[in-house]
């Protein structure tokens, strides 16, 4: 085998993608700890039509352990949680750690919200970090135009502006979220999951095969250099060793710097620097706009899909360390009252990410005894909300509440604070660096330091501190190593015709 790719999220993929287009000469092989739930593999369930298949494909994705009826955490649908050791004695924890376990990893489930990074957010060190922006929003689908001429959008957009803009530089303006759906003709859209980045090349490409419920237990090294991994089917517990010259473990933020710690190779940086995205949400009814739109919307007889209030994006600023998305609410999570007619549209959920105060000390710390239900080193947290952390997270009730108001009127009397891991967006664990000073596991181009043939990838790569949705970032510099191995791998003599 040329490569092999540990994990099937948008990362794993997109290394799989560009190396077909690129290197159609190697092997490449993908495997993945969860099962397939449907094809093309690493279709995002919301494309599932049917309810109850899509609800048990979501089901599929949770992992070996069901999950405990008494855990009150907050859990989404087609994840698990981290089953302990989120929380130690004195510090915040993570309790809602949580992870996919299928194929296209949480791909298959996410909001496709791809905004690109600004100011800070921005990885110094990467000279053309914009040009792997662009290729990475090709790989992944991305359009800001999934919502045109959804007028409840607009007018959430021209108000939203009204509130931020002036200040602000251009691009960093309130725009509509740049998303990984593709609209239909019909209005609908699809949400891409891993499927979309795989692409027809990776699918067309006969010598690249995915292996679903294939976990990989630990990599292999020979003199410093990776020499393969060992593979455990999940079907019948068999475990298989396969040579390969290069591996890249895609296996998110979590369980990539678990594999590597499994495995041997444990950098002073893994694991550490771990960093989520405090979370505060706030839902509002749209002001006035709601009456005059149904009454058009019912004379001209637009299907419903088109008085929806899209998803709109406040970009973060040095000045506004945030991230802010609003999108339609199908129902209000604050409930109205019975008699309250809710106009599909009318009623938008605000999200606002904040960026972590980073600390070496936010870590995962590996067991060398105990181990997890797929018998990897059990997992402990060690997390903490410095005073920082606390102050951006009171701006940030405070900013969004006066975006509920500049949009109408605020559902509830206070913004709701999320409890970390909510975000879903875990960085910092397998982070990329300039220089192999000890704050980082891997260069530029993903190569762990001091270990030939491994690559790492996901959003543990990310070494700033963001509050943007962080997957276009990820795939974008899983681009950079795909490309590099496909520049400096070896020809395969006499393998293409
Ligand atoms: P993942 O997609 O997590 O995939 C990792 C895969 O590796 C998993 O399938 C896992 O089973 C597999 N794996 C792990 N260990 C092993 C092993 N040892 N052997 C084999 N396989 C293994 N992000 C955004 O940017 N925008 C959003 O709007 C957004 N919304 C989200 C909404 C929800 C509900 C969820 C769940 C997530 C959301 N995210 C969002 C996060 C986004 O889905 C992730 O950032 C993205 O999927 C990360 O891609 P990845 O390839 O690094 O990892």
């Amino acid at each position: 085998m040329d490569v092999a790719i540990v994990g099937s999220g948008p990362t794993g993929a997109a290394y799989a993608r560009v190396l077909s287009e690129l290197r159609p000469d190697l092997e490449l092989v993908s495997f993945e700890a969860g099962p397939l739930l449907a094809d093309p593999p690493g279709l995002h369930v919301k494309n599932i039509a049917d309810a109850e298949e899509r609800a048990a494909a979501q089901r599929r994705s949770e992992g070996l352990v069901a999950s405990d009826s008494e855990d009150r955490r907050l859990r989404r649908a087609g994840t698990h949680l981290l089953p302990d050791g989120f929380q130690q004695p004195g510090e915040d924890g993570i309790p809602s750690l949580a992870m996919s376990s299928n194929v296209g990893g949480m791909g298959a489930h996410w909001t496709a919200a791809c905004p690109r990074p600004g100011d800070s957010e921005v990885i110094g060190f990467i000279d053309n970090l914009d040009e792997l922006l662009d290729e990475a929003e090709r790989l992944l689908g991305v359009s800001t135009h999934a919502f045109d001429g959804a007028p409840f959008a607009d007018e959430v957009r021209a108000r939203l502006g009204r509130a931020f803009d002036d200040s602000r530089p251009t691009g960093r303006k309130v725009q509509p979220m740049p998303l990984a759906v593709q609209t239909r003709d019909d209005g609908r859209v699809t949400w891409s999951g891993s499927d979309v980045v795989y692409g027809d090349a990776t699918r067309s490409n006969p010598r690249h095969s995915l292996f679903p419920e294939a976990q990989v237990r630990v990599l292999r090294l020979e003199d410093g250099c990776v020499s393969g991994v060992v593979v455990r089917d999940l079907q019948d517990g068999t475990e298989h060793y396969v040579a390969a010259g290069q591996v890249v473990v895609a296996a998110d933020a979590v369980r990539t710097p678990q594999l590597l710690w499994a495995s041997g190779i444990r950098p002073r940086a893994l694991g550490r620097y771990l960093n989520d995205q405090s979370q505060v949400i706030f839902a509002a009814r749209l002001r006035d706009v709601v009456a005059a739109d149904a009454a058009e919307g019912k004379a001209s007889g637009k299907p419903r899909i088109a008085r929806q209030s899209g998803v709109s994006w406040v970009p973060f600023t040095d000045a506004e360390p945030f991230h802010g998305q609003v999108m339609q609410l199908d129902a209000s999570p604050v409930p109205l009252a019975p008699d309250d007619v809710v106009e599909p549209g009318s009623i938008v959920g605000l999200g606002w990410f904040c960026a972590k105060d980073l600390q070496e000390t936010d870590r995962l710390e590996f067991d060398d005894e105990q181990t997890d239900a797929y018998g990897m080193p059990a997992i402990r947290v060690h997390y903490t909300l410095t005073d920082r952390d606390l102050a951006a997270l009171e701006q940030a009730r405070q900013t969004v509440r006066k975006a509920a108001e500049a949009l109408g009127e605020p559902l509830d009397a206070d913004p709701i604070t999320l409890p970390p891991g909510a975000s879903l967006h875990y960085q910092g664990t397998a982070r990329m660096g300039a220089t192999d000073d000890g704050t980082s596991v891997c260069d530029p181009l993903s190569r762990v330091w001091g270990v030939d043939g491994l690559r790492v990838a996901g959003n543990g790569l990310i070494p700033t501190s963001t509050a943007c949705n962080p997957t276009l970032t990820s795939v974008a510099l899983a681009v950079a190593g795909a490309r590099d191995i496909a520049s400096t791998y070896p020809k395969q003599e006499g393998t293409l015709p």
